[in-house]
């Protein structure tokens, strides 16, 4: 089972990182620390390209108007915690997740004993909590039926992560599952009526517009339905 690919590795190996990576990981500044924000840029932009800006966890789009905001790198293993300050970053340690993963997943430790103590990161270190989304294709792992309902796919070897995974983040909970689809379901709607303004219009830029509103709602129907 292949997952995403590290290439953030190349940006995370360049020479003028080197010495701002290593002072956070000696403990000697702080993620916020502004020596680390070009790095960080990078990164998610990297991630965002390798993810096809899926949320690893949840399958679904990030949603767009999130792009240029407060979307942050989410750590697998949580670098808040001390036995994994050390893989902060490490590229197979980090993805981009959608805002509601982030928040559910809070600083929830998805690693064994082996894992805690592992210097090094690799496929079969140790158990992890939930599938990985390098060492594993966690979309093999769920099935997001329309709605979404998601579903553990039997014979992936994952199921028992893949169900901690469900049930962690609440994807399952008619709570969020209703939520998601009224914002979807209203987001739509807006879309169409700023479209259907457009229609009367033979303005160059509107029709550069539409063609990103096509593209959103596309988006969003592949999620609703
Ligand atoms: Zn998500």
């Amino acid at each position: 089972m292949a997952g995403l690919k590290p290439t953030i590795r190349v940006v995370l190996n360049r020479k003028e990182y080197r010495d701002s990576i290593q002072k956070y990981l000696r403990g000697e500044i702080e993620w916020g620390h502004r020596s680390l924000s070009y790095v960080k840029k990078l990164t998610r932009d990297v991630l965002r390209k390798e993810q096809n800006e899926i949320c690893p966890y949840c399958q679904r789009v990030i949603v767009v108007e999130r792009r240029n905001t407060l979307e942050d790198i989410e750590h697998f293993l949580d670098k808040s915690r001390d036995c994994y300050r050390r893989h902060a970053f490490t590229a197979t340690n980090l993805i981009l997740s959608c805002h509601s993963c982030n928040i559910e997943k809070g600083t929830r430790d998805l690693g064994d004993s082996s894992v805690r103590a592992a210097r090094y990161l690799y496929p079969g270190l140790g158990r992890f909590r939930w599938p990985h989304p390098y060492y594993d294709d966690i979309a093999a792992c769920v099935r997001k039926e329309p709605g979404p309902v998601y579903i553990v796919v039997a014979g992936s070897g994952r199921e028992v992560e893949t169900e901690n995974m469900i049930k962690d983040l609440k994807l399952n909970q008619l709570r969020n599952i209703e939520s998601r689809h009224q914002v979807l379901t209203q987001r739509s709607r807006k879309i169409a009526s700023i479209m259907a303004s457009f229609i009367t219009s033979d303005r160059e830029s509107c029709k550069r517009r539409l063609k990103f509103l096509v593209e959103v709602l596309e988006e969003i129907n592949k999620e609703l339905y």
